[in-house]
């Protein structure tokens, strides 16, 4: 490349006005909000990197063929160009769409898993976890070593440790009836797995006989992360990544809030005739009828151009440079982030940032706050708020307190991203003086979501 500046690889048609508050609008709105960001309203927010799933825009070629969405109910047009752009990415035989990633999942453990059974992953999202375990199953996150510290530099920290999988496989014969692999490891900081990593999974899986899937929902990002740090793979497209991936497992299950680049969506794929007329069935039931199951016409045809978009060097080259962009800059300004850089989200290192905060005070939660209040940014604490609350109802600090930054696709502009970085810097003259937070009314599950909080010095955050 002749330039080094990456610009953001599409021209803007639609715009949606964001709106800029005062600060004390967003103090009243964040103490309405039970100093919660779950709790604001969207119109209060400036920046909004809560998420990625279901945030990004859609492109005109994505809106167009929204134009021509089919909405017959049996045989419709529309599944028919969403089942091909699936199976000629993925390769596998049967298509089967979802209203979104963890409907296919709740479909596919209903349809291989019993009680007892173990799922090894690399590192399981909450959802895939909680689907495992609804069918009393255990759901068992296999990093490698250097996956557990936030600092090690690895170029495949998503990677699963294969020793350990032939280890479990081995010693519970009968009782493995899947393996998964995540890609990217959402879980482990939207880290990628190497190729070497998914074809040694899948001929392990294939020794013992058990079938081998892929969480597939970014899948795009880490055909980049291969393309561009794996030996051997420089002169392959991601597309052609891709396909070779997919090859090496028997189904996925995919999110198309993600790397289908939709609003909503999904769909579960396999090779496997019986499996796949199992979940069929079941599809039936709580979805809707196989050929749209759960979506409507103009939903598929969004995806079915949406998963090429996702695919196109240039856009995957900018989006993942921006995440690298922002982790130099936070690493110049002093800033601890998880690293490397993971493919769709920045993740800032509260435990670190903010050693003065125990975790009983909630750091990365106080974090998430102060980067509200101070620049309109909303982010995602993912720590002893999101994890420490116990089954038994005891608390047990998680063991990494970080806010994650995750970036919607196409969304933001670089002068989006340099405001952030701009805020977080100014964070950073504030960080001695932060204060923690206490929780004063939870649900008994997945608290983050609902529960109330009040800053440990009343009305002070910094
Ligand atoms: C988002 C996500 C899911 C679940 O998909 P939804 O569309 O949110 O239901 C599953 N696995 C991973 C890795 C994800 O990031």
């Amino acid at each position: 490349m002749k330039y080094k500046t990456i610009i953001e690889p599409f021209r803007i048609k639609t715009v949606e006005p964001i709106r800029q508050t005062t600060e004390a609008e967003r103090a009243a709105a964040i103490d309405a909000a039970h100093y919660n960001v779950f709790l604001l309203r969207g119109e209060d927010v400036l920046i909004d990197l809560l998420t990625d799933s279901g945030t990004g825009a859609m492109s005109v070629y994505q809106w167009a063929g929204m134009m021509k969405g089919d909405e017959t109910y049996a045989g419709a047009r529309s599944y028919y160009a969403f089942e091909q752009a699936v199976h000629d990415i993925t390769g596998f035989r049967h298509v089967i769409p979802t209203h979104q990633g963890r409907a296919a999942e709740h479909i596919l453990t209903g349809a291989m898993l019993k009680p007892g059974d173990i799922v090894p992953n690399n590192r399981h999202f909450d959802t895939t976890r909680a689907n495992v375990e609804h069918r009393g199953a255990t759901a068992l996150d296999l990093p490698i070593a250097e996956g557990h510290d936030p600092q090690t530099l690895h170029p495949f920290k998503g990677n699963m440790d294969l020793d350990a999988l032939e280890r479990v496989l081995r010693d519970n014969p009968g009782k493995v009836p899947l393996v998964m692999i995540t890609v990217t490891n959402n879980s482990g900081g939207g880290q990628p797995v190497s190729m070497e990593n998914i074809r040694g999974a899948s001929a392990i899986a294939r020794r013992y006989g058990v079938p081998f899937y892929l969480d597939a929902c970014r899948f795009a990002e880490n055909s980049w992360f291969v393309h561009t740090r794996e030996p051997g793979y420089a002169d392959r497209t991601p597309i052609e990544i891709a396909r070779a991936m997919f090859a090496l497992a028997d189904g996925c299950t995919m999110s198309a809030k993600k790397d289908g680049m939709a609003n909503i969506g999904g769909f579960l794929a396999m090779n496997d005739d019986a499996v796949a007329q199992r979940c069929r069935n079941t599809l039936i039931l709580t979805e809707g009828f196989p050929t749209y199951g759960g979506l409507a016409g103009y939903d598929l045809e969004a995806i079915a151009v949406g998963l090429y978009e996702a695919l196109d060097p240039d856009y995957l080259r900018y989006r993942i440079r921006m995440v690298e962009y922002m982790a130099e800059k936070m690493a110049t300004a002093g800033i601890p982030t998880v690293r490397p850089a993971g493919g769709h989200a920045l993740y800032l290192d509260a435990k670190r940032w903010l050693p003065h905060i125990p975790a009983s005070e909630f750091p990365g939660w106080a974090l998430s706050l102060v980067l509200y209040l101070e620049g309109g940014i909303r982010a995602a604490e993912i720590g002893s708020v999101m994890f420490g609350q116990q089954p038994d109802g005891t608390e047990r600090p998680a063991d990494l307190e970080l806010v994650r930054l995750a970036f919607p696709r196409r969304v933001y502009t670089q002068s989006h991203m340099d405001y952030v970085c701009e805020v977080l810097m100014h964070v950073n003259t504030l960080a001695s003086r932060i204060r923690g937070v206490r929780i004063i009314e939870q649900p008994a599950a997945l608290r983050h979501f609902t529960a109330k909080f009040a800053p440990l010095v009343p009305g002070v955050i910094a």
